[in-house]
């Protein structure tokens, strides 16, 4: 017999695991009764402990659900809130704390809370019973209590009286029936008296004989009948209260010393039940008749829950599994599949393509400041006169003048912190790479992964960014002092360079047409031109500053104007210098001092290719071979398993995957329970009683 409750309280817990539908649960005694009517003494009898919230001012906000456990192999006696994670208490006292502190926790405002609080209690002293002590009912509104506090403890408590429960109406004996509360509540809902169990506390508070008559009561009788019992510590044996000792048997004993003295009364030959093991049997044998006679109805109720969810299952995920560990391995193996993609992708020829990208920018701007730096018509005589760009260049050759200006714009282009540079490059390129990664990956829905993975590459990065800047800088350094040019990479740059100077026009070109769109049209931009080249020249006499608003022109166009200015001039010098790199001249690398953009060039692609030769040791190979590791370390094994399922159901999709799954795991397991139940009621039923 207790074999069959313990099992369907276990699927009752796992059933309030499930959640959701109302049909999906097993009964319950429910406990009630109006404040001081005893119903905490009788509670607390039953499990052998003080551990109830204790006070005057509404103790009680939040329903109780008491799962009581035996546990006949055991001595230990302990508490646990199961959502509060804290563990087993063996402190009774420690258990009322929390629980005091988890009903002080409702707002005034709110006056009782329907959110249950779940405690289950273990010991070898207990029955198997599932209980839910609800607030008391209360007669008048004190002082500081809101008006509706009655109304609303009524409706709570009319929640949990409902079918199939088992209501446990404690009234006290000193009071009239006809007044209880806890009766009237249970007639409204319970009115043939079929699962209303009456407990009359306070029994030795009154006249025996009308006690007595209290527990036969003819008015309104109960299928289940009335207890009559003491649930009261004696005063004597308070000392004992204190500590953790089991006060069951006390109040028994006191109970029998009450009972037997009034043998007429309440003896065998009385037809009245008395005491509190006489109460806890009766509760264990109601409670398990009626878990047993809703065992059909619950089970039917699972089992269409179960095909809905197994329906649900099919159509939605095809009946994919998946486990939030498995979700979390799956992404983080397709990760590193796509990112061991990339680093084949992504090797010398890549880094030296970026860092020559790089320099290309840094050369053209020495070539703009130091050789382009003039209207057309001053720049003398390297790059030719507008109207002869055929015979190109005049510059003498032996002019010290231009060779400082190469030596100079070399040592600059050298010195300006290649380390860092093509560090910074390298690893700004691989960063960004690993961001649009994990942008294609499954983790761009999970922040924390997001973040990790982020974090694993900046880390890497960062520990290798100082060693490796130091090494490039230090391997391009013999460049600062000579650069020894072989003939094919004075060709190769000549080509190259072309194709910088050609992409510099383009942009020029692109500027200037988006000039033109912004003044509205080609021929207002030309007008614009025109007078701000004839003011330079000093054609136009300007009033004061030409700058603002001459000439009918506004001073945002002016400046516009000039920008245009600045942006042909450009054009027209880039494409002088395309021509010189294209000359005979600057075929031959003897006549460098007149073709400094080639050189340039070649100088920047030796640069490259040495530092790159460095960063692939320094610290693209290391981070190949330490990234993974790195992944593994924060995503992988160590991680919770809390942390690993809120991790998958960062997204909401998985997250109803990974519930649908739990869900028809549950209710398997249930049904499985109460297919292994039923049978071995059916053994229970074949039994011969009393043998
Ligand atoms: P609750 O408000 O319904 O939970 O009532 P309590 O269990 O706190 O009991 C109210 C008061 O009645 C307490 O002082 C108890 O000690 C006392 N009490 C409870 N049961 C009995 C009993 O059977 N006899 C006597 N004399 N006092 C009782």
């Amino acid at each position: 017999m207790m074999i069959l409750t313990k099992k369907m309280i276990e699927i009752r817990n796992i059933l309030a695991r499930v959640g959701q539908s109302s049909t999906l649960t097993l009964p319950s005694i429910v406990v009630i009764g109006s404040q001081s009517s005893g119903k905490s003494s009788v509670l607390e009898a039953i499990v052998g402990h003080e551990f109830l919230p204790k006070g005057t001012n509404m103790v009680t906000r939040r329903p109780i659900e008491l799962t009581l456990i035996n546990t006949p192999d055991s001595q230990a006696e302990y508490g646990e809130f199961p959502e509060l994670g804290l563990g087993k208490i063996s402190d009774f006292s420690s258990i009322q704390r929390t629980l005091t502190e988890l009903n002080q926790a409702v707002p005034d405002s709110q006056c009782v809370s329907d959110d249950p609080i779940r405690l289950s209690i273990s010991s070898p002293n207990v029955p198997d019973l599932s209980l839910i002590d609800l607030p008391g009912y209360i007669q008048v509104v004190g002082q500081n209590q809101p008006l509706e506090l009655k109304q609303r403890i009524s409706e709570l408590c009319d929640k949990y009286i409902q079918t199939p429960n088992v209501i446990l109406a404690i009234s006290a004996a000193d009071v009239d029936l006809a007044n209880s509360t806890a009766l009237r509540a249970s007639r409204r809902v319970d009115p043939r008296g079929e699962r209303t169990i009456g407990v009359v506390t306070k029994m030795d508070l009154v006249d025996p004989i009308r006690g007595a008559s209290i527990l036969s009561d003819k008015q309104y009788p109960l299928r289940l009948g009335y207890v009559g019992v003491i649930p009261r510590v004696p005063a004597a044996t308070g000392l004992f209260k204190k500590g953790n000792t089991n006060l069951t048997s006390t109040i028994t004993r006191n109970e029998n010393t009450f009972f037997t003295s009034h043998p007429l009364e309440f003896g065998p030959g009385s037809d009245v039940q008395v005491g509190t093991t006489t109460l806890r049997k009766k509760l264990m044998h109601v409670l398990e008749q009626t878990m047993s006679a809703s065992l059909q109805s619950t089970s039917d109720a699972i089992r269409q829950e179960l095909e809905e969810a197994t329906y649900e299952f099919k159509v939605q995920y095809n009946d994919r599994p998946l486990s939030a560990e498995s979700y979390l391995a799956e992404s983080l193996d397709a990760f590193k599949h796509s990112f061991k993609q990339f680093s084949e992708e992504f090797g010398r020829p890549q880094m030296h393509e970026l860092l020559k990208n790089e320099l290309d920018q840094r050369m053209l701007d020495l070539l703009a400041a130091r050789y382009w730096n003039k209207p057309i018509h001053d720049l003398g005589v390297p790059i030719a006169e507008p109207n002869s760009l055929v015979d190109l260049p005049k510059a003498d050759p032996d002019s010290l003048y231009w060779r400082r200006q190469l030596d100079a714009s070399t040592s600059a282009l050298t010195k300006l912190g290649v380390g860092r540079l093509a560090t910074t490059v390298v690893a700004g390129s691989i960063q960004s790479h690993v961001d649009a990664l994990i942008g294609q990956s499954t983790f761009v829905n999970h922040p924390f992964a997001r973040q990790a993975i982020t974090e694993a590459a900046s880390t890497i990065l960062n520990d290798r960014f100082y060693s490796t800047s130091d090494q490039v800088e230090n391997c391009i350094k013999p460049f600062k002092f000579d650069i020894d040019m072989e003939e094919r990479e004075w060709t190769t740059g000549r080509d190259h360079v072309q194709g910088v100077l050609k992409r510099e026009l383009t942009a020029c070109e692109g500027a200037m047409k988006n000039l033109e769109t912004t003044v509205g049209g080609r021929r207002k931009l030309k007008e614009v031109i025109n007078f701000v080249d004839k003011a330079r020249k000093g054609d136009v006499v300007v009033e004061g500053d030409y700058r603002s608003g001459a000439g009918g022109f506004s001073a945002e166009l002016l400046a516009k104007g000039r920008e245009a200015v600045f942006l042909r001039d450009r054009a027209d010098i880039i494409k002088m210098r395309m021509l010189a790199a294209k000359s005979k001249q600057c075929a031959n690398i003897k006549n460098k001092y007149h073709c400094p953009e080639v050189f340039l060039d070649a100088v920047a692609s030796k640069l490259a290719s040495t530092a790159v030769l460095f960063l692939n040791v320094e610290l693209l190979s290391e981070f190949y071979y330490n990234f993974p590791r790195e992944l593994d370390l924060r995503l992988g094994r160590h991680l919770s398993d809390d942390q690993v399922e809120k991790f998958a159901k960062e997204d909401p999709k998985i997250k109803k995957h990974l519930e649908v799954i739990r869900r028809k795991e549950l209710l398997e397991l249930v049904l499985e329970k109460m297919e292994s139940l039923r049978q071995l009621e059916g053994l229970e039923k074949d039994r011969p009683r009393g043998g």
